[in-house]
């Protein structure tokens, strides 16, 4: 069967044929001279979606959360996160490395989320001894779990009382917003910065946008510099993203809803266990049959990451009925003859 079958990332993505006419047509200019229109136009309309006055076009979501991390904090300062939240696991430590900062890890609920009593908790009191807590941040969706808008609003509040600042790792925000049904400045208006990625669900080839007021976007800015994030005509990327705000937010849903129909597919094989949230599923088969049953589904052409005990699988915008209905049919075939 020829099909494209990989569902290690949403990141896997590649850009349609309209989508790499849109950049190679596009407008562009330097930007480190902050002259290139499609980069602005990007900049603009995330800033307004966000409902924040700026917003900095960056090569990655790491480098976007990392000039924001660095913008709201010092040296020696500490900031609060989930502990099995991306910036704090798989961001290479750089707010430590390279900013000094040190993370304080939060417990996290089984769908990622914080309680806003154990963020209050872990806020050092001012005291010689202490690191000052300068940062919360939050993350949306959570391994694909959405996090309400309640619950943001809740955390940045707690937060926003004890002075901290507060920032949101929104690279798969528009799934959340989508599964919820309302615009993405409900989960924004809360927190003082957010990123969110292009190069996810949305399916454009790289990039990421940080939004927030004028004066910590103009410290992002400079922090974007240092890391050798200056580029010059990306206005060529920046028009990918631009396309995929235009084409490929609304269809979220339909990833949402493959996942579904995968978790639906997946719930009737015995011993397996099956979670899903967006357009993430998490399945857990029997431990003696993890090492046949990833085998299994390579042989089939099936790409899926396999973690062990828990693999896990996702659903983009290169992945069809006919390639989710393939890949049960496949675990299907695997449990009915072991
Ligand atoms: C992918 C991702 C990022 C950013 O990753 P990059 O690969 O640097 O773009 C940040 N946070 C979360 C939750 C992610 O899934």
């Amino acid at each position: 069967m020829s099909m494209n079958a990989d569902f290690r990332s949403d990141t896997l993505t590649q850009a349609s044929p309209d989508m790499r006419a849109s950049m190679a047509s596009a407008n562009v200019g330097d930007d480190v001279y902050g002259e290139d229109p499609s980069v602005n136009e990007l900049q603009d309309r995330i800033a307004s979606l966000t409902g924040k006055e700026a917003a900095l076009f960056c090569a990655s979501g790491t480098q976007s959360n990392l000039s924001a991390v660095l913008s709201h904090g010092q040296r020696g300062d500490e900031y609060l996160i989930g502990r099995n939240y991306h910036i704090l696991l798989n961001e290479v430590a750089g707010a430590s490395a390279l900013g000094g900062m040190t993370p304080w890890p939060i417990n996290v609920d089984e769908n990622g989320g914080l309680d806003p009593a154990d963020v209050v908790a872990e806020i050092k009191e001012p005291d010689q001894h202490h690191p000052i807590t300068s940062l919360l941040c939050l993350e949306n969706t959570v391994n694909g779990y959405v996090q309400s808008v309640e619950l943001i609003s809740d955390l940045s509040q707690a937060a926003h009382n004890a002075g901290l600042s507060v920032h949101l790792d929104g690279a798969r925000l528009f799934n959340a917003a989508i599964d919820l049904g309302v615009p993405i400045s409900d989960f924004t208006t809360s927190v003082d910065t957010v990123s969110i990625c292009l190069s996810k669900g949305l399916g454009a080839p790289v990039g990421s946008v940080l939004a927030g007021n004028k004066e910590t976007i103009d410290k992002a800015f400079r922090v974007r510099k240092m890391l050798g994030g200056g580029m010059r005509q990306s206005g060529h990327l920046a028009a990918a993203g631009l396309y995929a705000l235009d084409h490929q937010v609304d269809r979220l849903i339909e990833d949402h809803l493959r996942a579904e129909r995968i978790a639906q597919g997946l719930s009737n094989i015995n011993g397996l266990d099956v979670k899903q949230a967006t357009n993430m599923l998490w399945v857990t088969p029997p431990p003696e049959v993890h090492s046949s049953l990833s085998a299994h589904l390579e042989n089939a052409n099936i790409k899926v990451i396999p973690w062990s005990p828990t693999m896990r699988i996702v659903t983009h915008l290169d992945i069809d009925d006919e390639a989710a209905d393939y890949l049960v049919e496949v675990f299907q075939d695997f449990f009915s003859n072991n």
